[in-house]
């Protein structure tokens, strides 16, 4: 199981060298349609199937994160309308990394909701100019996003207020030098839940890239692991929905358990995963080549 799901990862999150018009091998797979739904209170589930985007809402505005694919900017857009809500009530967006399958459709959903886009400051670099730097572990590899008009920067550990809402900003790098983990209450009558939205913290690398010749950015993940572990956690969503096992736990939940989507362990599982590939990447590296 263990290996079947790393190897899922592995498939999914590296080989997506892909175009400038993000048409990459997964492409097509992660944006299949999901039908958007409640995950607890005012959070919402509004990506594709295969790529996440929350959107969180309240009657001052709604928060969204991430945006998916560049061609998943349209599906999201209806999702948000189909729950009922108006896409100009959305007055910003948040991201976990800005790679093209989580930040492509960012430009897109920022035009047609007018949000403004708050992100760190190493992520509101690349929005700005549209391609990831040489900091970047897939530089090289991963396909440039829509440039982002409208950025601001948020600070580690900043808690960002619209309304009643109030998320937090904890800066997760890694997987990229700005990736970002949001967390929020969102509370349904007098039960408030800890929602967590995960940031990638899978190591992968253009063809070539030594992890073991940057400790830099191993530091970064090891730390981020360990800030990952500490966060209050009820309800988990990956930017890779099945990373957090998102589907099994919704069915458990449309077969009846009401708390079908709650795992107070989901965060540890997720960074154990996480470790467990970092280490296996830093093993091969060191093992001799004949
Ligand atoms: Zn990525």
């Amino acid at each position: 199981m263990r290996r079947g799901v790393l190897l899922v990862l592995a498939l999914m999150l590296t080989g997506t060298a892909a175009a400038a018009d993000t048409s990459c091998d997964n492409c097509k797979v992660w944006n299949t349609p999901q039908k958007p739904f409640r995950i607890f209170g005012n959070t919402y589930y509004v990506g594709p199937h295969g790529l996440s985007a929350i959107l969180i809402t309240s009657e001052s505005g709604h928060v969204l994160i991430d945006g998916a694919l560049p061609e998943s900017a349209a599906q999201i857009a209806a999702h948000i309308r189909e729950l009922g809500f108006r896409l100009e009530d959305v007055k910003l967006i948040l991201n976990s990394h800005v790679h093209f399958d989580h930040a492509g459709g960012i430009a897109e959903l920022q035009r047609l909701t007018g949000a403004a886009v708050k992100v760190s400051a190493s992520t509101a670099t690349v929005m700005k100019t549209g391609g990831v730097g040489e900091d970047d572990p897939q530089f090289g590899t991963v396909a440039n996003i829509a440039p982002v008009g409208n950025v601001s920067t948020v600070a580690d550990g900043e808690m960002l207020h619209l309304g009643p809402l109030a998320l937090t900003a904890h800066f997760t790098p890694g997987h990229t030098a700005g990736g970002t983990t949001w967390t929020w209450d969102s509370c349904e009558s007098a039960r408030c839940l800890h929602m967590v939205y995960a940031d990638s913290l899978f190591a992968a690398g253009a063809d070539g890239y030594r992890f073991s010749d940057h400790p830099d950015v191993v530091q970064s993940f090891e730390r981020s692991f360990t800030r990952f572990t500490a966060l209050p956690c009820n309800i988990l969503v990956s930017a890779h929905p099945e990373f957090s096992e998102l589907w099994g736990r919704l069915q458990r939940r449309d077969q009846g358990d009401a708390d079908g989507l709650v795992d107070h362990n989901a965060c540890t599982r997720y960074v154990g995963v996480m470790q467990r590939r970092l280490a296996d990447t830093l093993a091969v590296e060191s093992t001799p080549r004949r």
